[in-house]
């Protein structure tokens, strides 16, 4: 049988986050291991109901996870770290979120989206052994439900690129170790009767080399050779294939998928393949990243170039729905915007739809093209900018003015931006979204808590406060409510990493910036205090990436759009008095586009968005930008070229790495490398922050080095951020007095 039509995975939090509740409520010991995997046995059934009813053809299993589906891989292939005394689902948290004695696995950005992963670590002599049964319980457990699926699997050659190995050694040398327990698990999965299992292998819509590529090859020739396997699919997505697509035409599976979405051009390659004549192939031509609807008459004519080329042609998603929300139908939005969306559960309907025009049913109409009216004004604002508006003066000039102006000791100390949400913090946005809480006693209670917050850094001894982001959601959605152009969600959850979701808005037409975002709270917490406030903002390119943004017109032009918004907001922060100003770039990496070839136009139009929104200020004022992230060296020409006065990056995870970077990138301003995990629930102590701080002064000037958390504190509790800053300031003076 051939596939047919199927997505490539479903969102898994739950359509209410019901696993994000049940995860806080297991970790807090409120509820036990049974009622936690009760509710993901439940999510899993709605699931797969909900494919089934829809008429997918195919539908995907093991896409369910309680943390990460690479941590799964790491666990189902018996490599994650040993905790004695620990149950395996424990053990699991344990790797995954750090325990007081051992701190967590590194995380990062699942390629160039949103989510993030946990980086498996694989020693020289990592054994690998078929230690779990994930995929073969959810297998049996749809079967028990009356429905067939299709396994889902971390492919062998994306796992071990995706891996971090410590020792001298390629992550891939292992491959040869590992191949033996992939087939062990096919052989099962044969063995119990499943058809189809699916292999994905992201990694090679990035850059590969040759040794990629051969392990690419080698790793499909043993598995397609197994004696006993199921039918083989093998997944590429979030962009073309590249080299690998000969590869996978060539090796001896049976189908492949492919992203027609991000990459259009991959369409001619696929058609150009003639390989493929004995694979059924999965034209991804319904998007699993963004949320607008499909044009149907678009999507049709891509899948049926491939007709004749393949043995058979079905439509899929580009990659798994995981990135976007689960309904549509269930948000009040304007009609006209609304009109234009589909979240997962609309894209598995076009799917279907298309499925079937592919096979010669009626395909639907073509989606109106009601474009938004243009914003006469902020065009016009744009088209008068000059270059002049993106420079500011040299650094040199900047600093030795920021120094007289500031007066902060050597080592300075400072956070990322928020501070713990409180229970009472919640409580009252919440009240005041429902309307039970008037402005005014909402306004009261934002302002109490940033009087707590500042003379709670005061008693710290921090050096540059903030506010605290009491009033803030979302670092995105904050602003994005505030800023015309933009539409929010009231459902739209989206997995970010765990039990963290976000919901990304929606950027629909041109951005402006009605009246000041965040002036007056700033403003407030510099009037309660004669150290330095740093006014928090979100840069542009962070606001795109984490939102769904429109597509009928390039990138850059919106950037700029929301770049001039952003100005605004600096240009007013200024002029009322706050002195240091950070503009959150996390998401410069992960806009990074996979293949190198396309770095520099998205460099340049990153950039200048950036420049753009923290230039036109006097000399004095000091620009910080924040990264979250440690592995920067493809970044780091950009880090450079952003060109703020210090820039804040995580590091606590790999053990201050991303300095020696730096370094070699020649990078000259300040640099805060996070000496604190915030990621993790474990107090770090002095004596270890102090140790980190040691090895950020060996490896940069200590005129330069900034002390900070890695990223902001809202998902911790204050009895862990209160003696964890502590023990940052303590070892920031234990270390200025050694200078
Ligand atoms: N200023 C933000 C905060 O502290 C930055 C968050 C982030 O980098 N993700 O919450
Ligand atoms: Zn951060």
């Amino acid at each position: 049988m051939t596939i047919g039509t199927t997505v490539l995975g479903y969102p898994r939090i739950g359509p209410d986050r019901e696993l994000k509740r049940a995860l806080e409520r297991y970790w807090a010991g409120r509820i036990d291991a049974s009622a936690l995997l009760a509710t993901g046995r439940d999510l899993r059934r709605r699931t797969w109901c909900e494919l089934r009813d829809a008429g997918l053809d195919s539908i995907p299993s093991n896409t369910f996870s309680l943390y990460d589906h690479v941590l799964d891989t790491a666990e189902l292939f018996g490599v994650l770290p040993a905790r004695p005394g620990l149950s395996p689902l424990d053990t699991y948290f344990a790797a995954a979120r750090g325990v007081q004695d051992a701190p967590a696995l590194e995380m990062t950005k699942w390629f160039d989206t949103n989510y993030h992963y946990l980086v498996p670590e694989l020693g020289p002599d990592a054994e690998f052994t078929l230690a779990g049964t994930k995929p073969l319980d959810e297998y049996r457990e749809a079967r028990a439900l009356g429905i067939e699926t299709r396994p889902v699997l971390v492919g062998p050659v994306t796992f071990l690129l995706l891996s971090k190995a410590t020792g001298g050694f390629a992550p891939l040398d292992l491959l040869d170790a590992l191949l033996p327990r992939y087939a062990d698990l096919l052989a099962k999965l044969h063995d119990e009767g499943v058809e189809w299992v699916q292999l994905d292998e992201p990694a090679f819509a990035a850059d590969r080399t040759e040794a990629e590529l051969n392990a690419l090859i080698r790793a499909y020739h043993r598995l397609g050779k197994a004696l006993s396997r199921p039918k083989l699919l093998v997944a590429g997505y979030f962009g073309g294939l590249g080299r690998g697509l000969g590869v996978l035409a060539r090796a001896p599976i049976d189908a492949l998928a492919v992203d027609l979405v991000t990459d259009e051009s991959f369409v001619d390659a696929v058609a150009a393949e003639p390989a493929l004549r004995d694979k059924e192939v999965l034209a991804g031509v319904v998007d699993g990243r963004n949320v607008w609807r499909t044009d149907p008459q678009r999507a049709l004519s891509r899948a049926a170039t491939l007709l004749g080329v393949a043995k058979s042609v079905s439509v899929s998603t580009s990659c798994s729905l995981l990135h976007v929300p689960y309904d549509v139908s269930r948000e009040d939005l304007p009609l006209r915007l609304k009109k234009r969306l589909a979240f997962a559960r609309q894209k598995v309907d076009e799917v279907v739809l298309l499925g079937r025009a592919l096979r010669g049913a009626p395909a639907g109409a073509a989606v109106a093209d009601e474009a938004e009216p243009a914003d006469a004004h902020v065009r016009a604002r744009l088209a008068a900018l000059l270059p002049e508006h993106t420079v500011r003066a040299p650094y040199a000039q900047r600093a030795a003015a920021q120094r007289a102006a500031l007066g902060l000791p050597p080592l300075p100390t400072t956070t990322i931006g928020s501070f713990p949400q409180t229970a009472e913090v919640r409580r009252a946005r919440a009240a005041h979204r429902a309307g039970t809480l008037d402005d005014a006693g909402y306004a009261d209670a934002m302002r109490a808590e940033i009087e707590r917050v500042v003379r709670l850094q005061e008693d710290l001894g921090l050096d540059v406060l903030v506010h605290g982001e009491p009033e803030r959601n979302d670092m995105v959605q904050y602003f994005a409510e505030q800023l015309a152009g933009f539409a929010a969600t009231a459902h739209g959850w989206v997995q970010s990493y765990g039990s963290r979701c976000v919901r990304p808005p929606i950027l629909h037409g041109d951005v402006s910036r009605p009246a000041p975002m965040t002036v007056s709270w700033a403003k407030y917490a510099q009037s309660l205090t004669a150290k330095p406030v740093k006014g928090m903002l979100t840069g542009p390119v962070t606001i795109l990436a984490w939102s769904f943004v429109r597509d009928d017109q390039p990138l850059a032009e919106t950037a700029r759009q929301v770049a001039l918004a952003i100005r605004d907001e600096v240009h007013d922060l200024e002029a009322a008095g706050i002195r240091v100003v950070q503009v959150d770039e996390p998401a410069l990496r992960e806009l990074l586009p996979l293949r190198r070839a396309r770095h520099e136009e998205y460099f340049a139009w990153a950039v200048s968005a950036f420049r753009l929104a923290t230039s036109g200020i006097a000399d004095a004022t000091q620009i910080h930008t924040h990264m979250c992230y440690s592995e920067f060296g493809e970044v780091l020409p950009a880090i450079d070229a952003l060109d703020a006065d210090v820039t804040s990056i995580e590091a606590a995870r790999s053990k201050m790495e991303v300095l020696t970077d730096l370094n070699a990138g020649g990078f000259g301003r300040g640099v805060g490398p996070g000496v604190y995990d915030i990621h993790s629930p474990r107090v770090p102590s002095a004596a270890e922050v102090a140790s980190l701080l040691r090895t950020a002064v060996g490896a940069v000037p200590a005129s330069r080095v900034w002390v900070n958390p890695d990223c902001g504190l809202k998902t911790r509790g204050y009895a862990e951020v209160e003696p964890a800053l502590r023990n940052l300031v303590a070892a920031a003076r234990e270390v200025r007095a050694e200078l």
